[in-house]
C-alpha cells in the first residue's frame, strides 16, 4: 500500500539518526569551546609566569635598576633566546610604546615603538590590572597574551610586561588536542547510530511483515502464512504477529466452517476440492466423493422438534468427521447433506464409508426417555476425470438413486437391475 511522505522506514530512521546527529553537534561545540576555555586558562596562567620570570631578571639587574627604560637601548635581542627556545614573545613597553619585543612582522622587523590596544592601555596603564587577551594584535600577527603593569618605586604605572603565544601555534594545539575527543564523539555517534538502524530496522521489517501480513488477509487470503521471524519475536511486535495469526484462524473458521457442525462448508470444501482436483490430476491422487442425505429427516423434526434436529445434525457430523480423520475431510454440503471427501484409493474410501455406515446404525439420540436412530443414504463416485462438479453429481446421482430405492444404503452405481446397489 502507497503512503505519502515517508514511510515507517524513513521515520524511525530520522528518529534514530537526527537526535544522534543534533547530539554529536552539541558534543562537538562543547569539546570545541571547553578546550579553548581550558586553553585559555592554560596561557593565562603560563604567560602571566613569564611575565614574572621577566620581573625578576630586571629586578636583579643593577643596569636597569639605574637605567630604567634606557637600559633597553642597544639590546633589541635581549630577549630573542627565550622566543626562539619557547616561541613566547616577550614585549616590554614604556608606557604604551613598545621598547623592545622579539615581536617581528613580516619582513622581520621588530615591532618596536608601535603601541598597545587602548584596552588594554585603561586597564594596564590606567587601572594597573593584569591583563590576558586571546586576540592581541600587533602587526596584523595575532597573539594570546598576558600583560603585567610596571610601577615605579612610587606605585605609578610607568610601563607593563608582556608575554604571549601565537595565536596560529596556539590553535593548532588546540585542533590536535580535541580532534582525538572529536574523533571519538563521532564515531561513537556513528556507532549508536548503526546499531539503532540495526535495532530499529529489524523492528520495522517486522512491522511492515505484520502489515503485509494483514493487508493479504484483508484481500481474502486467508491461507497465507506470516513470516516467522515476525510469529517467533519475543517482543510486541511478535504478539501482533501471533495475535493476527489467531485473528487469520478465527476468520477462516468463520468464512469455512458451518456454526453447528463445525465442519466445513460448502465454499471452503469447494476450494478443497479443486486443490485435490488439480493433485488428481496432475499426480494421479486419489479423490473419492460420497454425498450423503439423513433419510426422512422432516418427519424426523416434525416428530421430535427441530431443537432435537439439530442434537442430531451435530452427533452425526461428529461421527462423519472421526470417520474420514486422516484420509479426507467431511463438510456441510447442504441443510442435512453432507459431502465426504477421500483421499484414499477408491476401495479403502468405500471401506471407510461402509465403516460410518456401521456407526450410524449404532447411533441412538435421546429423545424423552426413547432411544431414536437416523438413517442415511449415500452415493459413492471415483474421480475419473473432469470437473469437480461432474463427480460430486455423480455421487448425487447414485444418491438420488437409492432415496428411490429404499434409501439407507451406499450406491456405487445406477445400475440397469436393483440388485447391483450395495446395500448395508
Ligand atoms: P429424504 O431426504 O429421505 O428424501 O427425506 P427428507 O425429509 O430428509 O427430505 P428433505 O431433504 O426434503 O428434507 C430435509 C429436511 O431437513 C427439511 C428440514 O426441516 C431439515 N433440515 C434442514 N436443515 C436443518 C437444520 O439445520 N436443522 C434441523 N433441525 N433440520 C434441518
Ligand atoms: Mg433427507
Ligand atoms: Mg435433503
Amino acid at each position: 500500500m502507497a503512503h505519502k511522505g515517508f514511510g515507517l522506514t524513513g521515520k524511525v530512521a530520522a528518529l534514530t539518526i537526527v537526535p544522534l546527529m543534533i547530539l554529536s553537534v552539541v558534543m562537538s561545540i562543547f569539546i570545541g569551546f571547553s578546550g579553548y576555555q581550558n586553553v585559555c586558562d592554560e596561557i593565562s596562567h603560563e604567560m602571566s609566569g613569564v611575565c614574572v620570570s621577566v620581573f625578576e631578571m630586571l629586578e636583579h639587574n643593577e643596569q636597569y635598576a639605574a637605567e630604567k627604560y634606557d637600559y633597553f637601548d642597544n639590546k633589541a635581542d635581549l630577549f630573542d633566546g627565550i622566543t626562539e627556545r619557547t616561541g613566547i614573545y616577550i614585549t616590554v613597553f614604556e608606557g604604551d610604546k613598545r621598547k623592545i619585543t622579539t615581536v617581528t612582522n613580516s619582513s622581520g622587523e621588530r615591532a618596536v615603538g608601535t603601541r598597545a590596544a587602548a584596552e588594554v592601555v585603561n586597564t594596564v596603564l590606567g587601572g594597573g590590572e593584569e591583563f590576558f587577551s586571546d586576540n592581541v594584535d600587533v602587526n596584523g600577527t595575532e597573539f594570546f597574551g598576558y600583560y603585567m603593569p610596571i610601577a615605579d618605586q612610587g606605585g605609578s604605572v610607568t610601563g607593563m610586561v608582556f608575554a604571549g603565544k601565537s595565536r596560529e601555534s596556539v590553535l593548532e594545539n588546540l585542533v590536535k588536542s580535541v580532534a582525538g575527543s572529536l574523533v571519538l564523539s563521532w564515531v561513537t555517534a556513528l556507532a549508536a547510530g548503526l546499531l539503532s538502524v540495526l535495532v530499529s530496522g529489524g523492528m520495522v521489517k517486522a512491522l511492515l511483515s505484520a502489515a503485509d501480513f494483514l493487508r493479504v488477509i484483508s484481500q481474502g487470503d486467508t491461507e497465507c502464512v506470516a513470516d516467522a521471524r515476525l510469529v517467533n519475536r519475543r517482543d510486541e511486535i511478535g504478539d501482533m504477529g501471533r495475535s493476527a495469526v489467531k485473528l487469520q484462524q478465527a476468520l477462516r473458521k468463520l468464512i469455512s466452517n458451518d456454526p453447528l457442525t463445525g465442519l466445513y462448508n460448502r465454499r471452503a470444501c469447494g476450494i478443497k476440492m479443486n486443490d485435490l482436483r488439480d493433485r488428481a490430476g496432475s499426480e494421479g491422487a486419489p479423490f473419492v466423493a460420497a454425498i450423503g442425505d439423513i433419510d426422512f429427516f422432516k418427519r424426523f423434526n416434525d416428530n421430535y422438534g427441530h431443537a432435537c434436529g439439530d442434537e442430531v445434525l451435530k452427533d452425526i457430523s461428529g461421527i462423519l468427521r472421526d470417520g474420514v480423520r486422516n484420509i479426507g475431510f467431511a463438510s456441510r454440503w447442504g441443510g442435512e447433506e453432507f459431502l465426504l471427501i477421500f483421499n484414499v484409493p477408491y476401495n479403502e474410501a468405500l471401506e471407510a464409508l461402509r465403516r460410518i455406515m456401521d456407526r450410524i446404525h449404532a447411533y441412538r439420540c435421546e429423545y424423552e426417555g426413547r432411544d431414536i436412530s437416523v438413517t442415511m443414504t449415500f452415493g459413492i463416485s471415483d474421480y475419473e476425470g473432469g470437473t469437480v462438479d461432474a463427480l460430486v453429481n455423480a455421487a448425487d446421482s447414485r444418491l438420488y438413486y437409492g432415496k428411490n430405492h429404499g434409501r439407507n444404503c451406499i450406491v456405487e452405481s445406477i445400475p440397469e437391475a436393483i440388485d447391483d446397489i450395495v446395500v448395508i
